[in-house]
């Protein structure tokens, strides 16, 4: 059954996509309608940071075509934020003074960088990279620059190292943690991870805090550093990003570091409002209590659960969380939730470019990270997926692909 007021949902990204297409998939007929706040077709942010983009025409990453949204009758309202909820008329508010009632809203809102907190962080040829706009700014200076200085040592940040290292620049990495990507991936792999990127020619200095960022004539000459200055014609940070719930937090809904919903993707304080993607935080059966992911395949999966939903199937989240980073010629792929106390196995594949580090919990396999290795990333993914049972004594001189393989055929034998 579907009421005029129909399903509006805020924020043209990965999540905010996958709701409308599996809405109409799914054989919703009421109205759909997505506020984006950005000028752009909802596209995709991966390949923002793994090569440099320079012109508006050049870059394809639109996730559809616009006759997509045309031909499944879905208002795009693009340029349009929505800056308020009235949850007891059921109605958004946009910044435009429009407002528009719904029958059920989806928060597909993201996350935005947080601020580099020093001196300086306003001069020319300093960039955050999250948006499309912020992309093509970065392409724009890479094309010239010379000295890149990277501050943070994430996943986006050592993209970009390797976009900029290629094109022929001095980069150096600056991390404030010990180890890069600390907390994403296991120390067992990391030091490989910096490894290969040293061998790349990217400088890498972790245990170190940026202090300020100095320029002339209002353009970014240095990064000041508690190790000593160094010299950049541009800087790119990537320190981390907080949710957009500012949305569900002024409207009451509950809200800690991400709006909280229930395994069915709904706000726990209100039935007509779901959160997907970046923005929301959940309980998982992968994980020990509730989670807030930044993947591709989870705005993807949260998106299409919430869609289907609302138009008559429901189903408990569950979708097994997985991720990839291409740092150049660096494949790194991460399958399940690994927790900090669980036990690490670092195995080498059959060339040494491929290596995966598992993780087990109360012996059973938990996560996979690899390396250079999608067939093993493929395999883990097939096995816990399956929930299949992997204990560290299974994995003895085997790998997983030949785990997978080995209980396939016992399985069409019985
Ligand atoms: C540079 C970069 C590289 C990445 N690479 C990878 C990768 O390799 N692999 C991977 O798995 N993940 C990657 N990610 C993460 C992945 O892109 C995100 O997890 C995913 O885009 C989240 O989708 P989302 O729809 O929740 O948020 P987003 O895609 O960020 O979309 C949210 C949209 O909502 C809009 N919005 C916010 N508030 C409002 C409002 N009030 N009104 C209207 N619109 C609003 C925002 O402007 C934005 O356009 C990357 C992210 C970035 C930034």
């Amino acid at each position: 059954m579907t009421s005029a007021a129909g399903v509006v949902v805020v924020g043209g990204g990965q999540a905010g996509f996958s709701v409308v297409s599996a809405l109409r998939g799914a054989g919703y007929d009421g109205p759909v309608t997505v506020f984006a706040d950005e000028p752009h077709l909802p596209y995709q942010r991966p390949p923002l940071s793994k090569k440099a983009h320079t012109e508006p025409d050049g870059v394809r990453v639109d996730l559809v075509p616009e006759s997509f949204y045309r031909e499944r009758d879905i208002e795009l309202r693009l340029g349009e934020g929505v800056t308020a909820l009235d949850t007891a008329r059921r109605t958004v508010v946009a910044g435009t003074g429009a407002r528009l009632p719904y029958e059920h809203l989806v928060l597909a809102t993201g996350a935005r960088n947080r601020p580099l907190p020093v001196p300086g962080a306003e001069l020319t040829g300093v960039h955050a990279l999250r948006s499309l706009d912020d992309a093509l700014a970065v392409g724009r200076a890479l094309a010239t620059a010379r000295d890149v200085v990277v501050v943070g040592g994430g996943f986006i940040g050592l993209e970009l190292a390797q976009v900029a290292a290629a094109r022929g620049a001095h980069v150096t990495v600056v991390e404030l943690a010990d180890r890069l990507l600390s907390r994403a991936v296991s120390p067992q792999l990391q030091e490989h991870l910096r490894d290969r990127h040293e061998r790349s020619g990217v400088r890498v200095l972790t245990g170190t805090a940026v202090q300020a960022i100095e320029g002339s004539q209002g353009r970014v000459r240095q990064v000041v550093t508690d190790v000593g200055a160094l010299p950049a014609d541009l800087v790119v940070y990537g320190i981390g990003a907080v949710p957009r719930d500012e949305l569900a937090r002024d409207a009451c809904l509950a809200v800690d570091d991400g709006v909280i919903v229930d395994e069915q993707l709904r706000s726990v304080s209100d039935p007509w409002i779901s959160a997907v993607g970046d923005c929301a935080r959940h309980p998982h059966p992968h994980a020990d209590g509730l989670v807030r992911l930044e993947s591709v395949q989870n705005a993807t999966d949260q998106g299409a659960l919430v869609g289907r939903r609302i138009a008559g199937a429901s189903a408990p989240y569950a979708s097994l969380p997985w991720f990839w980073s291409d740092q150049g010629d660096i494949k790194l792929q991460i399958a399940g939730l690994r927790a900090p106390s669980d036990t690490v196995r670092l195995v080498a594949g059959d060339s040494a470019e491929r290596l995966a580090a598992y993780a087990f919990r109360d012996d059973r396999l938990v996560a996979v990270e690899t390396l250079n290795w999608a067939a093993e990333h493929l395999a883990a993914r097939r096995l816990l997926e399956r929930d299949t049972p992997v204990r560290a004594a299974d994995l003895a001189g085997s790998t997983l692909g030949a785990l997978a393989r080995a209980r396939r055929n016992a399985e069409v034998r019985a």
